[in-house]
């Protein structure tokens, strides 16, 4: 009888040791699940980002920085530096980009809160890293609307002379137009041939 009450708690105790702690979990790699107001690392998404300023105006630790980007429009995105942040969620709050936000607490860095496994400070910061490619696209974009607006004004600008010649001529700008093909520039080989 001895002998088996001692086989059942060796057993017991060897259950034990086999299952894990809650303590001896390394959360850093588990899958997150997080609750509806959770409120984490930032995910920001530059290809919604409107460049507004919003959220870093709210801001009220002053944790974010507007990262300079080389497009005549939407030049700015946010870059947030999580050891100063106190994730109020304000940021994404303000953010006016919908459907979705553009800036949103939703990440999970459990490990933020050990300093010791920081060496880097960079690793306390949510950089925003946009590939070549679509910086590329974004400027050939830009410079196909700049060359559009330029004909634009071009056409614009003739258009305007066009029509102050023709009013000082006395005639509409339609006449003026009507005439066009007769004294479009070429040569007039019959006029003064007999003289
Ligand atoms: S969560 Fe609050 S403190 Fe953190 S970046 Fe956003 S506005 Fe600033
Ligand atoms: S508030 Fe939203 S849209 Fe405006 S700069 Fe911040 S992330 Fe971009």
């Amino acid at each position: 009888m001895l002998l088996i009450d001692i086989m059942k708690k060796v057993l017991r105790v060897s259950k034990a040791l086999m299952v894990k702690s809650p303590a001896q979990v390394d959360v850093r790699y588990q899958a997150m699940h997080n609750p509806e107001r959770y409120r984490g690392e930032h995910r920001i998404d530059y290809e919604t980002c409107i460049g507004c300023d919003s959220c870093n105006k709210i801001c009220p630790t002053h944790a974010i920085t507007m990262k300079k980007l080389p497009f005549k429009k939407q030049n700015i995105v946010p870059e947030v530096n999580l050891s100063v942040c106190i994730f109020c969620g304000l940021c994404e709050d303000v953010c006016p980009t919908k459907p979705e936000k553009s800036i949103v607490l939703s990440g999970g860095r459990y490990d933020m809160l050990s300093g010791g496994w920081h060496e880097d400070q960079n690793d306390f910061w949510v950089h925003v890293d946009i590939p070549q490619s679509y910086i590329d696209s974004r400027l050939e974009e830009e410079e196909a609307v700049r060359v559009k607006k330029e004909l634009a004004a071009k056409k614009k600008a003739a258009e305007a002379k066009a029509k102050a010649e023709a009013e000082a001529k006395g005639e509409t700008l339609e006449e003026a137009e009507a005439k066009k093909p007769a004294s479009d520039g070429t040569p007039d080989f019959t006029a003064g041939g007999e003289s």
